[in-house]
């Protein structure tokens, strides 16, 4: 048997019933195998890949808390802190119902590969909790995210391992969760989170970066490919961080975004999305998309899934993990769809993958597309340390820069490795061969 069908076997026997990890690991080893066939000796005597799909470490606790009528209610909390090769443990927190350990592990997993490819000293890590902000009221959130900070504080620190936001954790719940941890710890760590306000050392265009670096990076891919963005129609899911400022950045590159989506439905706006109205409804008045086109009245509102029936050229999955399915990628096909790139992490599924990449469609996983929000993270970081601030531009800048050298990494890898434009395959590798050499020089740990 293959290494790496070993290894695969060994992760599903260790930890059952985690689907999400499995599917993770898959994806990561099957596209690893050229690599590893050509080290298999040296991997197979450290350990290594046995290491790789090995989290150093997994927090579980409980998340206590009291609710406006005075009920205490309880929540699980996790933090897993995967591979610290690099550098310090970084990666989100989410909040929402669907989080569980297996959640957890895959998108830590990812996001090792994801922070290595930034080019920035950062580890992997992922963190969260199965806690729904919706519905709650201000004060039960910030009761909460005190209560979660309180046992989480024992494990992050500005050189160890340093949060963010992901689905559910924006501006408001890091302000807390920073305002909780200052006042355990005592003093300025201000290092300790990114995502951070403003006014408390948080960097300007961090907002933005997820979207805006997954319209850099797909502006990049499509030249690369002979194709130029503007003009181009583009269907996009979600109507949180990441697809509100792709939507924002696409406008800004002459192309049109004509969808969003929410939990319960979506908008095609033949006009395209009008990004005013959009942040009105979903940021400031934390509403459902419903509200969107009661302002848009050429707009139309469905209720459930169905952004990938709609024509396009560029398609950018930017809701949550499994949402762009086999018959969604034959439809985007059959709709003349050129490219996807992944805002979300791991949106597409294995065989709609698959399926896009065997029928001509450029395709760019998330842990490459979707970087910009950790490499401005790790900006913040540097600006914190430096105790300075960087201009917007010099940020944007920064983050272009960054995102343009992710493309051409991982396209470099795909063509040394005889796999031309498998940009999948690319990015694992590129990811992958910094951590590996860095865990082989220090030792068997
Ligand atoms: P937000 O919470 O701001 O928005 C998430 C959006 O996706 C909302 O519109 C939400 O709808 C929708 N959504 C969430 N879960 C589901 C679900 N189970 N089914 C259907 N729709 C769903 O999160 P972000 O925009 O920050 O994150 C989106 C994706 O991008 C995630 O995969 C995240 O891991 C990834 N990502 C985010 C980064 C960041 O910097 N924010 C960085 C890199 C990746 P509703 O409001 O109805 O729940």
């Amino acid at each position: 048997m293959s290494y790496i069908k070993e290894i695969f076997e060994q992760v599903v026997a260790q930890n059952p019933a985690q689907p999400e990890f499995h599917q993770a690991v898959e994806e990561v080893l099957e596209s690893l195998a050229p690599v590893v066939e050509k080290n298999e000796a040296l991997y197979r005597r450290e350990a290594l890949l046995e290491r790789l799909v090995t989290p150093e470490r997994v927090v579980m606790f409980r998340v206590p808390w009291v609710d406006d009528q005075g009920q205490a209610r309880i929540n699980n909390g996790y933090r897993v802190q995967y591979n610290g090769s690099i550098g310090p443990y970084k990666g989100g927190l989410r909040f929402h119902p669907t989080v569980n350990l297996s959640v957890m592990k895959f998108l830590s997993f990812e996001q090792n590969f994801k922070n290595s490819l930034t080019g920035l000293p950062m580890g992997g890590a992922k963190g969260g909790s199965d806690f729904d902000p919706k519905g709650k009221s201000d004060r039960e959130i910030m009761r909460f995210c005190q209560s979660f900070m309180t046992e989480l504080y024992k494990y992050i620190g500005p050189d160890v391992d340093v949060p963010a936001g992901d689905i559910g954790v924006g501006g408001r719940e890091i302000g807390y969760m920073y305002g909780q941890y200052r006042r355990i710890r005592g003093g300025y760590e201000g290092g300790v989170l990114t995502g951070k306000g403003l006014s408390f050392g948080g960097s300007l265009g961090r907002t933005e970066a997820t979207g805006y670096g997954l319209l850099y990076l797909t502006r990049e891919m499509l030249k690369c490919n002979g194709h130029d963005i503007a003009g181009k129609t583009i269907a996009v899911s979600g109507a949180g961080n990441v697809a509100t400022y792709a939507i924002q950045k696409a406008w800004q590159m002459g192309a049109k975004p004509v969808t969003c989506s929410d939990s319960n439905g979506w908008v095609y706006d033949p006009d395209g999305i009008d990004v005013e109205v959009l942040k009105d409804v979903k940021e400031v008045r934390r509403a459902r998309l419903t509200e969107y086109v009661k302002a848009r009245p050429n707009a139309q509102y469905h209720e459930g899934k169905g952004v990938w029936s709609v024509k396009c050229d560029v398609a950018l999955p930017c809701a949550t993990q499994n949402e762009l399915f086999l018959e969604d990628a034959k439809m985007l096909v059959a709709n003349g769809c050129i490219a996807v790139a992944e805002g979300a992490n791991m949106p597409t599924t294995l065989d709609a993958t698959k399926y896009l990449q065997s029928n001509g469609v450029l395709f760019c996983p998330g842990k490459a597309s979707n970087a910009g929000g950790v490499a401005v993270s790790g900006l913040e970081m540097a600006q914190n340390s430096m105790r300075y601030s960087w201009t917007v531009e010099e940020v944007d800048n920064k983050l272009h820069q960054i995102m343009v050298d992710i493309f051409h990494n991982l396209d470099n890898a795909a063509r040394e490795y005889g796999m031309e434009g498998n940009y999948v395959a690319g990015a694992n590798i590129a990811g992958f061969l910094k951590v590996a050499n860095a865990m082989l020089a220090q030792g068997v740990i």
